[in-house]
């Protein structure tokens, strides 16, 4: 298996990408770093990485921002808008997002959004000394903008999880816990609204896997949890799960990321709920659609 220079993990929120993005990261020669897309936005809101430090105060972060601004002779002005662009271009379904990467034309500040994500990952790299870089961005159209922005060397893996797992996630909030890694306030969401979310964000990562033309690997969230490393195995050739795992420096995600070890459940994976109602069978339906 040739190691590739970043696996993407792509899918809907509420997957188990921050866990899967550990599990990676745990192996030799691999790093978690979390939403990447986020990075440079969390970095501004002095948001916290998950060792416990601000972004802009962790050893690891503060270097690589401070030495990208710097090669990229970005003054704050030029960070605040690179930053903006971020989130514009890399939204799961923002128009903007959407035209980056169908439209006939490449605008000039698109141009200037995608030089300057490659430095940032050309000082990631550098500064992770060879290592793969782990991203758990998800967004589907980010996949596209970084495959873009490093030329090739992405694998990509479309982590799936049950709909009702992610309706029964998404259906309670959280108020905002900075310490938690909760940056703000999340509402529950309603579950025809996470239902048709979770259709579109997985049918986009299909779209904009052809469209990356990257090497791809599809994961459920289910097999993951009930034998992890067999299922990071697809991933990583040597990979070796036991007893707590070790959370890195990852710059956003989950609230998961905020513990400093993780343990993986044999059974966390089982949907909850009703499964002889019509919607559940439906949405099974939907699911088995993406076997793997
Ligand atoms: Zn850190």
């Amino acid at each position: 298996m040739i190691k590739p220079d970043l696996i993407y993990v792509a899918g809907a929120g509420r997957s188990g990408s921050t866990l899967l993005d550990i599990l990676i990261g745990h192996q030799e020669g691999y790093c978690s770093c979390g939403e990447l897309r986020r990075l440079i936005p969390a970095y501004l809101a002095g948001e916290l990485c998950s060792c416990g430090r601000r972004l802009n105060e962790c050893p690891v972060w503060h270097r690589v921002v401070e030495r990208w601004a710097a090669d990229s002779n970005l003054d704050q002005e030029g960070i605040k808008r690179f930053a903006r662009m971020e989130l514009e271009y890399t939204h799961p379904v923002g128009a903007r997002a959407w035209y980056a990467i169908l439209g006939p034309m490449r605008s000039w500040s698109y141009r200037w959004y995608l030089d300057n994500k490659r430095r940032l990952l050309e000082v990631l790299t550098s500064d992770l000394a060879g290592q793969v870089i782990v991203d758990s961005s998800k967004s589907p159209v980010n996949l596209i903008h970084t495959a873009r922005a490093l030329r090739g060397g992405v694998m990509v893996v479309h982590l799936v999880r049950h709909p009702w797992a992610v309706i029964e996630s998404l259906s309670r909030g959280h108020d905002k816990a900075h310490e938690k890694g909760v940056q703000r306030d999340i509402p529950p969401r309603s579950r025809v609204r996470t239902a048709v979310y979770w259709l579109i964000i997985n049918w986009a990562c299909q779209v904009c896997i052809r469209l990356s033309r990257c090497e791809s690997r599809r994961i459920r969230y289910e097999h993951l949890v009930d034998n992890p490393t067999d299922t990071i195995r697809k991933l990583c050739a040597d990979a070796r799960i036991h007893g707590e795992i070790r959370v890195g420096h990852l710059c956003a995600g989950n609230r998961l990321r905020m513990q400093r070890t993780v343990m993986v459940n044999a059974g966390a994976g089982l949907v909850a709920g009703a499964p002889d109602r019509l919607a559940y069978r439906l949405l099974d339906r939907l699911y088995r659609h993406y076997g793997c």
